[in-house]
């Protein structure tokens, strides 16, 4: 694992992480008529992170998905660590890739405390004093220890992610996915988790990102990905995708984004 060029910006205890390359081959999808997927090929390396942008409607929540294993594919393959996934358990293979979506989906009426561990003591077979320990590291890393006792409901937005962020690095994955992790958010708490996904970032982890956050992308990610219509229309470092997009569509995504 690369040392990371940068101080964790967050308080919490940086746990080195040690992510997988992720990698789909020629994936389609079509929900009955709609054919949503029309042969995507991605690869993201270890430790690398990957941001996908594009327009409403693009595919990009359900090709997260589709990595995932939330949905099957109608053809294609998607590989962890270059090792096909697709016959594998599929519970099993969701503890290898975390997920963060838009809304934190946590549990109204049990404390951050139990969201965390919930996973650890079904999924992982921990005991519930060993569950608590590495879910309190956790919350730890994401600097809410301190909120272990309350409800999600007493928590701002921003908290709340980052508490759905802890809950699935509790699970130790090897790969993260996020869905637009802070659409949903008011403008000043957007900082706090893109600094959060930094960290992580930093730490080793390997991310595939979907995005409106430009300038996550462009600091964060290795790579950015522009999907539109069911393709990835164009790829590349971020750099030379901001600067320079050569294709029609991705010129004309941009100049309505940035
Ligand atoms: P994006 O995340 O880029 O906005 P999505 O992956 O959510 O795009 O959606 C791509 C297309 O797939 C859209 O036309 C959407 O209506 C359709 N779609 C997504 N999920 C489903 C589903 N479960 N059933 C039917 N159609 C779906
Ligand atoms: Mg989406």
């Amino acid at each position: 694992a690369s040392t990371p060029d940068h101080e964790p910006v967050a308080s919490g205890g940086s746990d080195r992480v040690t992510g997988v390359s992720v990698a789909t081959r020629d994936v389609h999808l079509a929900f009955g008529a709609n054919q949503v997927l029309r042969g995507i090929d991605l690869h993201v390396d270890a430790g690398t992170t990957a941001c996908v942008i594009g327009p409403s409607g693009s595919g990009k929540s359900t090709l997260l998905r589709v990595v995932n294993r939330l949905i099957e594919p109608d053809r294609g393959d998607v590989l962890l660590g270059g090792r096909s996934v697709l016959t594998d358990d599929p519970d099993r293979l969701r503890q290898r890739v975390g997920m963060v979506f838009q809304h934190f989906n946590l549990f109204p009426h049990k404390t951050v405390l139990a969201n965390v561990t919930l996973g650890l003591t079904h999924l992982k077979g921990l005991s519930k004093g060993d569950a608590e320990a590495h879910a309190l590291r956790h919350l730890e890393r994401v600097g809410l220890e301190h909120k272990a006792g309350v409800r999600p409901g007493r928590l701002s937005g921003g908290q709340q992610q980052r508490v759905a962020i802890a809950r699935a690095l509790a699970m130790e994955p090897e790969v993260m996915l996020f869905d637009e992790a802070t659409s949903a958010l008011d403008p000043e708490l957007v900082k706090g988790v893109l600094a959060t996904m930094a960290q992580l970032a930093s730490e080793g982890m390997t991310m595939l990102v979907v995005t409106h956050e430009m300038g996550f992308a462009r600091s964060v990610a290795q790579q950015v990905l522009f999907m539109d219509e069911g393709r990835v229309v164009e790829s590349g470092e971020p750099g030379r995708v901001f600067e320079a997009p050569e294709s029609e569509r991705l010129q004309r995504f941009l100049s309505q984004v940035l």
